[in-house]
């Protein structure tokens, strides 16, 4: 089902976002991970894209089997920098050919890697937005960033540069991962104020080791409240402890979300699961 109808539909939407794996071990974690989340019925999952352009057709390939293997709904991102404008054609094709109904249209993280350069067919998400949209095979979601994209001048810009995302055929945002839900109420305010209109899914992501606090908000610049930097650091060596104050955290602030107003949640999982089921089953056993 295209994400923009199931959106229409009553009841939270929940998605789990997964990356290609890059050897043989991590591919069997994942096959773990998805069949251990499978089982909480998500609405879709979703496969990111390397933006080096190192395997762009892994996304793809990924994309395809869980599809068909084990029926779930997916959504492929795709990125500018990983991409010509022939090979989104001829990845077009395949995605549909596999009746693959949403991607997720994105510029791509620009890392300087050594070798690596970005394609530049597109330069902005909005014209892959645009590109995929004339297929008319796809519910096209687009990025969002409640603390701002680190790149834009300021807010208004940024929330200007998401509307033309929006104008090129986008159906629904996915945001950022963010500690304060205050940054997204504000988000989706100014948003809608811009004409921004369509449904804003809420992107969260249990921390669950010291190296991913130190790692994600040097790399997205999110701000993080002191009670969360606290507790990581003070459980830096306990591994337990450390994931149950990350799973109540993220359950509160999904809470907070749904009951005012989240058309869902959507989960940055690190293709592990269980910090992602505990957050689903208490937030269900809750709500249910
Ligand atoms: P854009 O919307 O193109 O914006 C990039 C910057 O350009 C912004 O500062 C924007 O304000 C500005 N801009 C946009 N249009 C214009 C214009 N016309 N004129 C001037 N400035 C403009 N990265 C990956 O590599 N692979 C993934 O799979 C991936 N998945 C993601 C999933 C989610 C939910 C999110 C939130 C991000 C994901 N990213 C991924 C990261 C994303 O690619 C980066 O954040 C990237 O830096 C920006 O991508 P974008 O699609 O938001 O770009």
């Amino acid at each position: 089902m295209k994400i923009t109808e199931r959106l229409k539909k009553p009841g939270k939407l929940f998605s789990f976002e997964f990356y290609p794996p890059k050897t043989e071990g991590d591919g069997r974690k994942l096959c773990e991970t998805i069949k251990d989340l499978k089982v909480l019925g998500p609405d879709f999952v979703s496969i990111t894209n390397s933006s080096t352009g190192v395997s762009p057709y892994n996304t793809v390939a990924l994309s395809g089997v869980i599809k068909e293997k084990l029926g779930l709904e997916v959504m492929a991102h795709l990125t500018c920098i990983g991409h010509t404008k022939a090979e989104i054609a001829d990845i077009s094709g395949r995605l549909k050919a596999m009746k693959i109904e949403n991607v997720l249209a994105l510029r791509g993280d620009l890392h300087n890697i050594e070798g690596f350069a970005p394609k530049r067919d597109y330069k902005y998400a909005s014209e892959l937005a645009e590109e995929l949209a004339a297929t008319g095979a796809f519910s096209i979601g687009v990025a969002g960033y409640p603390e701002k994209h680190p790149e834009a001048p300021d807010f208004e810009t940024d929330i200007r540069n998401l509307k033309a995302k929006i104008d090129s055929g986008a159906g629904f945002v996915i945001t950022q991962l963010f500690f304060e839900n205050r940054f997204y109420f504000e988000f989706v305010n100014k948003a809608l104020k811009a004409g921004v209109t369509v449904p804003v899914l809420p992107g969260l992501m249990p921390l669950t080791s010291y190296n991913q606090l130190r790692n994600f908000t040097k790399m997205f610049n999110i701000a993080l409240p002191r009670a969360v930097t606290a507790n990581i650091e003070k459980y830096a060596g306990d591994k337990a402890s450390l994931l149950k104050f990350s799973v109540n955290y993220a359950t509160a602030q999904a809470a907070d979300l749904i009951k005012n107003g989240a058309p869902g949640i959507h989960f940055y999982t690190l293709n592990r699961s269980k910090a992602t089921k505990e957050i689903l089953k208490n937030l269900r056993y809750r709500y249910a």
